[in-house]
């Protein structure tokens, strides 16, 4: 049985003093122990957000990581610098860094291959467009993502991450997928991750629904059996994002 997993992206709100505060709001509300929660936050609310969590359940995220080790790339984060700080999750491939920061399919696999070497927890997110849904081609989109995010990955290795299935035209719209929509969707991801690992990994591997999820549709999507759990970018800078976390309440 695979654990759901409800994680945060609170993408680029929330100074340090507002992340500590929203963590500390957010202390008593967010608590289920079947559930792993994980706050995925920038870089620079790192520290005041893990002070915050310490001792609790949830767990300390990052929106984004280089593939390099160190060295002349200014601006940029390494794998070692987000393990000292204590990150364990890291999201990559999500659909605003592909479109406004041009990350390729290369560069999230580069992203990927480092992240596993270093021992965190991906969470990689893929999603088609609008347009793409229309003509169609959803489900073949998305399966070239995965295979080429997945390329050298080893079947041990691919059982760590998590697949964020993110629809583009369903984050920040209010927009949701169908439940059907999102299942038929997370189903074929984890078909395509039986044909590159076989059964045992497909099923043991974790997929999340993101875009618009909130504390009205969260409890249905999470009841699907290929749904094990959430990326919330808009309701988990809210109180709401305890119900999220209690949807079974
Ligand atoms: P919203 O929940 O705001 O639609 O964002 C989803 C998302 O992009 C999470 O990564």
């Amino acid at each position: 049985m695979r654990r759901k997993i409800i994680a945060g992206n609170w993408k680029m709100n929330m100074t340090p003093t507002e992340a500590k505060a929203l963590a500390t709001t957010l202390a008593p509300l967010v608590k289920n122990p079947e559930v792993d929660v994980v706050y995925c936050v920038p870089f620079i609310d790192i520290f005041p957000v893990k002070e915050v969590i310490a001792g609790t359940a949830v767990h300390l995220g990052a929106e984004n990581v280089y593939f390099e080790e160190k060295g002349a790339f200014t601006g940029e984060t390494s794998p070692a610098m987000l393990k000292d700080a204590g990150v364990e999750y890291v999201i990559i491939g999500h659909s605003e860094r592909r479109e406004y920061f041009h990350e390729t399919d290369e560069i999230i696999n580069k992203k990927l291959l480092k992240l596993l070497e270093h021992q965190f927890k991906p969470i990689l997110c893929c999603g088609e467009s609008l347009a793409q849904r229309e003509a169609g081609v959803t489900m073949d989109f998305i399966r070239m993502q995965l295979k080429l995010a997945f390329q050298g990955v080893s079947a041990s290795d691919a059982a760590k991450v998590t697949i964020a299935y993110e629809p583009i035209w369903a984050i920040g719209t209010g927009k949701t997928a169908t439940v059907a929509q999102a299942e038929e969707v997370c189903r074929g991801i984890r078909e395509t991750v039986k044909e590159l690992y076989g059964e045992a990994i497909a099923e043991e591997i974790r997929i999340q629904y993101g875009g618009s999820m909130n504390e009205k549709n969260c409890k249905e999507l999470l009841a699907e059996p290929d749904i094990d759990g959430g990326l919330i970018g808009g309701a988990s800078l809210k109180p709401e994002f305890g119900h999220i976390v209690n949807y079974k309440a």
